[in-house]
């Protein structure tokens, strides 16, 4: 089965419209895609109504919800969610305010060392969604200031960098609740670098997640062999995606780049229908 569970939109920091990427998942006959926005839910809806005119593509409700770990950050992928949840847009807005915030925090701090990105760029680029890195990036990129996405990263807003800012976040079990609490499916997202990750899994699982992402852009076969392990034993989906974000070829994968099995797919949809059954 062609599979993507993990694709950002323009609701978030993807450079491709909702109706766009549904368009390009049918270009490369995808079966079934998941939107997947940081901290956001803008693009299901679109998706959705764009996908009707395809009814070979199952178009899965998603989000990305970025928390955090003291060592680092950790971000819950919810599938099938109700989207439409007032509680899970109450707390996706707070999210993105902070990220609004710590955008223009970053802005600032990248102006002390000389760097005058234009703000207002930002703002256009994420378009009304989440405001994320990428767009500093981009908008740093197109000034100059950098020769590619990656430098921007390396260089002053990655983790380690001069310009980079944190923000409010919630935590990963703070996350899986948002997702639960919305009808969806959690599933732990790009898990390879978290230390020790079994611990951290089994507090996630009983907190509710029903997956992991395993098969992942730049995950080799030794880390799948070793996630695959972790997730037998705990009972979990081996979920995966490109985590495609459209920008371009030196930051990222392309839509459709990862193998994911068919069972894995299957398993998901199951357990969705199962909860429906289930649910008042
Ligand atoms: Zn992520
Ligand atoms: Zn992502």
């Amino acid at each position: 089965m062609r599979a993507d569970l993990h694709l950002h939109t323009t609701a978030s920091d993807g450079r491709l419209t909702p109706q766009e990427l549904v368009e390009k998942a049918v270009k490369l006959k995808l079966e079934v895609i998941a939107i997947t926005d940081h901290d956001s839910v803008g693009g299901v809806p679109p998706a959705l109504e764009a996908a009707k005119s395809f009814p070979q593509l199952i178009v899965i409700p998603g989000v990305e919800i970025n928390t955090d770990i003291p060592k680092g950050e950790v971000h819950i992928l919810g599938y099938f969610i109700d989207y439409r949840d007032s509680g899970l847009n109450r707390t996706l807005e707070e999210l993105r305010n902070s990220r609004y915030e710590r955008g223009k925090k970053m802005v600032a701090k990248l102006a002390e060392i000389g760097i005058n990105v234009d703000w207002t760029r930002v703002q256009e680029l994420a378009g009304g969604g989440s405001i994320g890195r990428p767009h500093i990036a981009q908008t740093m990129l197109e000034q100059g200031y950098v020769s590619s996405l990656r430098e921007a990263f390396t260089k002053y807003i990655g983790r380690n960098g001069p310009a980079y800012v944190e923000r409010k976040k919630l935590t990963p079990i703070e996350a899986v609740k948002v997702v639960l609490n919305a009808g969806g499916l959690p599933v732990l997202a790009h898990p390879a670098d978290i230390e020790p990750l079994e611990p951290f899994l089994l507090q996630l699982k009983k907190a509710g997640i029903v997956g992991i992402e395993i098969y992942y852009n730049g995950y080799n076969s030794k880390t799948i062999a070793q996630l695959k392990r972790f997730a037998k034993k705990l009972d979990l989906i081996a979920c995966g995606g490109s985590d495609f974000h459209g920008l371009g070829e030196d930051i990222g994968a392309d839509i459709g780049s990862v193998d994911l099995p068919r069972e894995s797919v299957e398993q998901l949809i199951s357990l969705s229908k199962q909860k429906r059954t289930v649910m008042p």
